[in-house]
């Protein structure tokens, strides 16, 4: 990866928010203080020398925006410091990063574990499309351990998890599933897009692989989809050779605008996190709902796991209103500020009803076994003022009755 900055800005001199703040592409002849954008698709070299040592891999230098792209290496470079990474390449939505670090890593006969309530269409990558191509799985539940090494077979290659779970919000413990894998020689492969590195770092526990949906916390202002695959020098090495060959790569706008993202995400996941754990602990004691569930709540049954691998609750809350799936859907209709919509992540607080959306596809079994239930709300809470939060929802509440 060509380097983004100009000065030496490495993670032990520097803390996480100032690396995300202050790692930059070094500057044109205009002295620019704000990295600009570099909509380019090819990068010229000094002399018939030079393309051939960059060729060779004996210079770096950008070559192709495919490969890469000062954009796309300041963003990557940025989230390298915040996940404590060696290395990575970012795509243009989650599901390309996630299908990049699977596909150049699993081949006819191998096996994967995952856990049972990935995202959607990580669920048919596993369950259909890697099928297909002659790579196995097995499902566990998240939350029981002795069925993870159980499920351990000679050919199995790799174990992804995605913690906290969406949108039942339940954990793994990343240091016991860090030296599970590290015994029997697995990959392990972290979906972070929940709790972002500002929250949970998966490789401190021994995550060979992390990737994001960048699409979400990461932009923070539901504007362009990105996403990345980061982790040690030699594994991200196979991902890129795998992207550049086949072209998922991230568009220099995407990267341009999620690498200013980044330089907000400290303080944005502090009002995030203080407005969910706010609106969670005050439902919780309404009348009008049954349940809540949040990471950093007494009530939540992990949290003291909760507590100790995530340094503040998440954005994320789910709760069941009383009166089952007629007043749920009510209660989302006579909604006036949050929005309906099936992201998450946005600075903009929204409200979505997984067994009739997102998760609809699934029977009611197999929702229930992942622990959708059918009055269930999930709340991406945003950066509005909590007052109006909390007056929407009690007049949604009275309105659905
Ligand atoms: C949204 C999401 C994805 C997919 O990301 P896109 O950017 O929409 O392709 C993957 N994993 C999780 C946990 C997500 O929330």
């Amino acid at each position: 990866m060509v380097p983004a900055s100009p000065k030496k800005v490495t993670s032990t001199t520097y803390k996480a928010e100032t690396l995300a703040i202050r790692t930059q592409t070094a500057p044109t002849h205009n002295r620019e203080h704000s990295a600009p954008l570099y909509l380019t698709s090819s990068f010229t070299f000094e002399n018939a020398e030079q393309a051939r040592a960059v060729f060779a891999g004996e210079e770096e230098a950008h070559i192709y925006s495919r490969f890469s792209n000062p954009n796309a290496s300041e963003f990557i470079q940025k989230m390298c410091l915040l996940e404590g990474t060696e290395d990575g390449f970012a795509t243009a939505s989650g599901m390309s990063s996630i299908f990049a670090s699977l596909a150049p890593f699993l081949k006819k006969g191998d096996h994967l574990i995952a856990c049972r309530s990935v995202f959607g269409n990580t669920h048919r990558i596993i369950t259909e499309i890697l099928p297909e191509w002659g790579v196995d799985y097995t499902y566990v539940d998240i939350d029981q351990l002795e069925t993870w090494e159980a499920a351990i077979q000679p050919n199995t290659k790799m174990l992804f998890a995605e913690t906290p779970s969406n949108p039942a919000l339940d954990f793994i413990d990343l240091e016991w599933l860090g030296k599970l894998t590290k015994k029997h020689n697995i990959l392990l492969n972290i979906d972070n897009c929940f709790a972002t590195p500002y929250l949970q770092r998966p490789s401190d526990y021994g995550a060979d692989l992390v990737v994001h949906s960048a699409t979400k916390w990461i932009d923070g202002q539901g504007r362009v989809l990105g996403g990345l695959v980061l982790g040690k020098k030699e594994l991200v090495a196979k991902v890129y050779a795998f992207a550049r060959r086949t072209g998922p790569s991230i568009s220099p706008f995407n990267a341009w605008i999620l690498s200013k993202s980044l330089e907000t995400l400290a303080v944005r996941m502090e009002r995030h996190c203080d407005n969910a754990y706010a609106l969670a602990s005050y439902l919780e004691h309404h009348p009008e709902i049954e349940s809540v569930k949040y990471p950093h709540l007494p009530s939540h049954p992990q949290f003291d796991l909760a507590k100790r691998q995530m340094k503040l609750g998440g954005g994320l809350f789910t709760c069941i209103v009383k009166g089952g799936l007629e007043r749920g859907r009510r209660f989302l209709d006579a909604l006036e500020l949050l929005s309906l919509t099936a992201n998450l992540g946005d600075t903009r607080t929204i409200a979505t009803h997984p067994a009739s959306t997102t998760h609809s596809k699934l029977s009611t079994t197999d929702r229930e076994a992942v622990g959708i239930l059918d009055g269930l709300i999930r709340f991406s809470v945003g950066l509005e003022h909590l007052d109006d939060l909390i007056n929407d929802i009690n007049q949604a509440l009275e309105k659905s009755k």
